[in-house]
């Protein structure tokens, strides 16, 4: 521990359980495709930003952050602490920048297009999109749900190809 009231903590057991269970199943993604990497953590810093305060929220930011503590971009919207899907949502990406900031990696790549993926919301659900459209110049397409990206289908039916 050390003493400095400025210095990132980790978050408590409980403190915010729909981003801890967020950060669960994006580890799960991080550790399908870049192994080895995660598990990603939650860290509260102080605001610094008196004006935050007026929505009660301004007293502590939380940030996803490496094992190491290292992070980047913005911390977690405070508004997305109390929807799962939001709150999904919201980790995928504050996990993304921090995984591409620090690590220098791009995370997740679309198999189908080799693209750096985004979070995002598709009907309620958090996902992973890519840009890449199916056909040439179509429309950008859903690759999986947070959390999905290792489905055991894939990969089997793939190796069952080689054989
Ligand atoms: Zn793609």
């Amino acid at each position: 521990m050390n003493g400095s009231p400025d210095s990132p903590r980790p978050v408590r057991p409980g403190e915010f359980p729909l981003w801890e269970e967020a950060l669960t199943v994006v580890n799960r993604d991080l550790d399908a495709l870049l192994p080895g990497r995660g598990p990603l953590r939650l860290l509260a810093l102080p605001s610094w930003d008196e004006e935050e305060a007026e929505d009660g929220a301004g007293r502590e930011h939380v940030y996803v952050a490496l094992p190491d503590g290292r992070w980047h971009g913005n911390h977690l919207w405070h508004g997305s602490a109390s929807d799962p899907d939001t709150a999904l949502a919201e980790v995928a990406e504050a996990a993304q920048e921090t995984v591409l900031e620090c690590l220098w990696q791009v995370w997740p790549v679309c198999g189908e297009h080799g693209l750096g993926m985004h979070a995002g919301q598709e009907d309620g659900r958090a996902v992973w999109w890519c840009a890449g459209g199916r056909a040439p110049g179509g429309p950008a397409h859903v690759r999986a749900a947070v959390g999905e990206l290792d489905a055991p289908h894939r990969p089997r039916r793939a190796r069952r190809k080689l054989r």
